[in-house]
């Protein structure tokens, strides 16, 4: 897999699409190349750079994603640290900070990462009955262009000063 990132017309990174696909917008002239960098696709008859990263000739105009609320986005939001002991765990489980059965609600400033041992001592009850406290408020993350792709830019180093800044 090699994604490619897409710019929309002004640069605003828009997503990321396979290789396959850039291609294909280049020729039809939807897009063009910003970055190559990986070297060149050859066919018979034919050769392609391999983009890294491409930009849409026209602007598209479409609302910015925001980060999905996952188990995955929940961790990586709270840089994979227990909320409660402030610890880095293997195991670590989400704790709904005022519990469900309580009326908390499936959201953002409700959702904590915390390790299995905090978790089993709050035991299904409110920060007030437990008296236990967290070490940051829970919020939504940012939904900047660099928080978006930042799993990418291990790879793909080259992307990064196109995200930075939206
Ligand atoms: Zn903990």
């Amino acid at each position: 897999m090699e994604p490619v990132l897409v710019l929309n017309a002004n640069f605003e990174p828009l997503n990321v699409c396979d290789i396959r696909r850039a291609i294909g917008l280049m020729i039809l002239d939807k897009a063009s190349l910003v970055e190559n960098g990986r070297g060149e696709i050859h066919t018979i008859s034919q050769s392609f750079p391999r983009p890294s990263i491409i930009r849409l000739q026209r602007m598209i105009h479409r609302p910015r994603p925001q980060v999905k609320l996952t188990r995955k986005e929940v961790f990586r939001r709270d840089q994979f640290t227990c909320q409660y002991c402030g610890k880095q765990y293997k195991n670590l489980t989400i704790d709904h900070v005022t519990p469900r059965h309580q009326g908390g609600a499936q959201t953002w400033e409700n959702v904590v990462t915390a390790c299995s041992a905090c978790n089993h001592k709050k035991g299904g009850r409110s920060l007030k009955e437990t008296g236990m406290r967290l070490r940051r408020i829970p919020k939504a993350p940012s939904n900047s262009a660099l928080y978006l792709y930042n799993h990418f830019l291990f790879q793909n180093q080259d992307w990064e000063p196109y995200l930075k800044g939206w």
